[in-house]
């Protein structure tokens, strides 16, 4: 590793630890998660307190080879030839460590803060610098306070520059990042109203932000934003832009679009210069404006200045999970490589458990500051710690390099057309496939050629706003509370390895699905958590118990059901699940039946009762809290009665999504979380944020027409429009989803930033906008919902709930997953 080395014994004088240290190490690598551990012996453990106690992974972190360790207590840990470090708070000591490490190196430090734009200011500073320069960055966005310090761990001899960005939520959090970053020149991006909630207003957030650049020697800024400010700027100098005021530094006063290019023009040193910006989109604008006034603060000519700029390309930070071609799940990641990134890639791709087989694309990597001969070698490293079963390598460098590599199956190529001629030899078929390659490699076209055409209307899926939401719900159980996600149908519309995979990776305790069938599926794709199924249907139960999967026992003839069939199979304590009905009216035992039913359990050994539980019918509306309460004490009286008999415990659970949010006292040992994981939760206040939507639909623009006052639209003539206007005709019907219900201007889509509502019925693959008065292309994207346009409000349009919404969407809409 790059790195500059510690001895373990150094580092517990730099954080102040207690300990004894019982075997010397040297120390290159920080970790925080024992998922995600490559070279070990020379790793340092931080057991972070969090939403899950980082104390709980040291075992399997120890198992992964690590024996350095930082822990926030005790001496319970007995593992042989480890170093424990005892402090106070170990996330505080790490940062204290990055900090020191910082503080090593003279290098000269850019430090990027504001609400929006910062990991694209710092990835476009690094296109446009790296010419000159060695550089080390954050790896994608890892702006936190846990992101900051393995950032700025990075740093070493070699590099000229580094490019720092900063993220807060909240106040208190600026000065411990900037002790680690240090930024000698600051840079302030867009201040827009994310992460308003933690502030007490935009100026107290504003001023959290500004402590970044308490020490810096030059800010450079939006004017505008800072005129109020002016008192609190503690920088010696500023480099200021603006497009209203005339003052600042870098005054813009014309900008005009030219086919895909925005052109502006500003003066400078009393000079008129210009830029060509490859981006049209306003916070691209206002992000390479920045780029500009940094670039000029540096000292570069306006002319130079242009020419680079003019060569940005987007930045793309998420990784896409896709269906392939001959059964291959694609993971794509073709727009950028580096080492860091490349590792994150492939932790994901070892999150996959689909396929056996797992394949890496590669290109060469550009720009990492390393020597050839070192980089590949740590590349050949990294590939060789995971679990990759196929490499195939494209560029001169790597095919130079090849003999570091030792792949089961691997194979070399010069160049990206080369490896489309070749393609079919290399017989994809039934494996998770991560295609990595630098920006020039245009790997876009082998993510074409592996990948299956998506029909144009998609299924968006944020796997970050998944785990988001998962940790949402977790931090509002006590210590040890399990959580039993809800997988059924098909994980609420949203998928089901992908999801399944990411909920796994993430360790949730329990996993439910509705029929069998739905188990063996996850079985299929390699998911090993237990599942629960809540509707087993005795005619499968072959399958149930090949596959591991936990039945719901309901009533007293599936009961009969399944101990008949237990004794035929000479199976003993088979787990399962008790249903108990305390409201709901649905499934489950009454509270009369309890009695009966537990005499039959008492001397049952075929089953083993794994879970108790009930349905609330109505946790999420205070109109009914005394019912619920009356279904939490009937579940009290039915588990006491039934534990009593049996003799062990069991795991109690009776909240839903909304019951996790309302009804704490009745979390017992587990929570059964469905809805809310996919973003949604009617009984979570619109203050309270966290919460995101994890699906978006989209769909394409067909055809344009224009259509007359008199004309009318699609079947039974049901639309027209009320003057002479236009129609868009986009590829989404009822066979879709897109309920009929949504048709004669119910439903509302929206149309390059424009809300439009439909025109005539909904056709069963087709429907029609009134575009009118609106500057609308054929192949336009159509917003149907997102995290803006909420699932919510189209569910209210036409009378129902977002549960029916998303599981409606049909099985033709592709799922696209995206992951950072
Ligand atoms: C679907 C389901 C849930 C999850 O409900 P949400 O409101 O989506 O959280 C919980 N328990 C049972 C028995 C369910 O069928």
């Amino acid at each position: 590793m790059p790195n500059t080395t510690y001895t373990i014994a150094a580092i517990k004088q730099i954080i102040k630890a207690d300990g004894n240290i019982v075997h010397d190490y040297t120390i290159s690598a920080l970790f925080t998660d024992s998922r995600r551990i490559n070279n070990p012996a020379e790793g340092l453990f931080f057991a972070l307190r969090g939403r899950r106690n980082g104390h709980e992974f040291v075992a399997e972190a120890y198992a992964a080879g690590v024996r350095n360790f930082v822990v926030g207590h005790g001496p319970e840990f007995n593992l042989p030839g480890a170093n424990f470090l005892l402090v106070p708070d170990p996330l505080a000591a790490m940062q204290a460590l990055a900090a020191y490490h910082r503080n090593r190196f003279n290098l000269q430090v850019i430090g990027i803060t504001g609400s929006n734009g910062k990991t694209i200011v710092k990835e476009w500073l690094y296109q446009l610098l790296s010419a000159d320069k060695n550089i080390v960055r954050n790896p994608k966005s890892y702006n936190s306070q846990i992101g900051v310090p393995l950032s700025v761990w990075q740093i070493s001899e070699r590099n000229e520059l580094g490019i720092f960005e900063a993220g807060i939520s909240t106040v208190n959090e600026m000065d411990r990042l900037e002790a680690m970053i240090k930024p000698e020149i600051g840079v302030l991006t867009h201040m827009g109203p994310a992460h308003d909630e933690g502030f007490e207003s935009p100026k107290q957030k504003l001023l959290e932000k500004l402590k970044l650049f308490k020490s810096s020697k030059l800010l450079i800024h939006n004017y505008d934003q800072l005129l109020d400010f002016k008192n609190e700027i503690t920088a010696l100098e500023t480099f200021t832009w603006s497009r209203k005021l005339r003052e600042a530094d870098l005054y813009v006063f014309s900008e005009t679009v030219i086919s895909k290019n925005y052109y502006l023009r500003a003066r400078y040193q009393g000079k008129e210069i210009e830029c060509l910006i490859p981006f049209t989109d306003q916070a691209s604008v206002e992000n390479a404006i920045t780029c500009w006034a940094v670039m000029l603060a540096m000292g570069y000519s306006a002319v130079e200045t242009d020419k680079r700029i003019e060569r940005l390309t987007p930045v793309s930070m998420r990784l896409e999970l896709k269906n392939g071609v001959n059964n291959c799940s694609v993971i794509d990641d073709s727009y950028n490589s580096d080492l860091q990134s490349l590792e994150i890639a492939l932790n994901f791709l070892s999150q996959q458990n689909q396929h056996q087989k797992q394949t890496l694309i590669l290109s060469d990597i550009y720009q990492s500051g390393l020597p050839q001969d070192v980089l590949y070698k740590q590349v050949a490293e990294l590939v060789g710690t995971k679990k990759v079963d196929k490499f195939v390598g494209v560029g001169e460098a790597l095919q130079a390099h090849q003999h570091y590599f030792d792949v089961a199956e691997q194979y070399f190529f010069k160049d990206t057309a080369t490896l489309l001629q070749q393609l079919k030899s290399l017989a994809f078929k039934d494996e998770t496939i991560l295609i990595k390659g630098s920006r020039s490699f245009e790997f876009e076209l082998v993510s074409r050629a592996l990948a299956q055409k998506a029909h144009e209307t998609i299924m968006e899926i944020n796997l970050n706003s998944l785990l988001n939401n998962l940790n949402f719900y977790r931090a509002k159980l006590k210590p040890g509370v399990k959580v039993m996600a809800m997988v059924k149908a098909f994980s609420y519309g949203s998928g089901t390895f992908e999801v399944a995979n990411m909920l796994q990776y993430n360790k949730v305790d329990y996993l439910a699905v509705a029929y069998i069938d739905e188990g063996v599926s996850l079985r299929q794709a390699g998911i090993t958590l237990p599942i629960k199924v809540l509707n087993p249907e005795a005619s499968a139960f072959d399958k149930l118990t090949e596959n591991k999967l936990e039945p719901v026992i309901y009533s007293f003839g599936l009961l009969d059901d399944f101990v008949t069939y237990a004794i035929g199979k000479n199976i003993v304590n088979y787990p399962v699940h008790l249903k108990i009905d305390t409201g709901m009216h649905r499934l489950g035992f009454e509270g009369y039946e309890i009695e009966t039913l537990c005499d039959m359990l008492e001397t049952n050994r075929y089953l083993r009762v794994q879970s108790v539980f009930s349905h609330l019918a109505a946790s999420e509306a205070p109109e009914h809290d005394e019912f619920t309460k009356k279904q939490i004490k009937r579940f009290e009286k039915a588990f006491k009665q039934i534990e009593a008999t049996l003799g062990y415990e069991v795991i109690k659970h009776i909240c839903n999504t909304s019951g996790i949010s309302r009804w704490p006292q009745a979390h017992y040992d587990m929570v059964r979380l469905g809805i809310g994981l996919y973003g949604i939760d009617s009984s979570v206040s619109a203050s309270e944020t966290g919460l995101q939507p994890i699906a978006s639909l989209k769909t394409s623009v067909a055809q344009v027409k224009k259509i007359g006052a008199g004309d009318t639209i699609s079947y039974s003539r049901s639309g027209s429009l009320a003057k002479d206007g236009k129609i868009a005709t986009v590829r989404i019907g009822y066979a879709d989803g897109y309920l009929r219900a949504f048709g004669k201007g119910v439903g509302k889509m929206l149309v390059r930033g424009t809300v439009v509502p439909t025109v005539g019925n909904i056709t069963m693959d087709m429907c029609m906008l009134d575009v009118s008065g609106l500057d609308v292309q054929e192949g336009d994207e159509v917003i149907i919902f997102d995290a803006e346009h909420r699932i919510e409000e189209l569910a209210k349009q036409i009378g129902t709930i977002p549960y029916e919404i998303l599981t409606n969407i049909s099985q033709r809409v592709k799922r696209v997953y995206f992951y950072e």
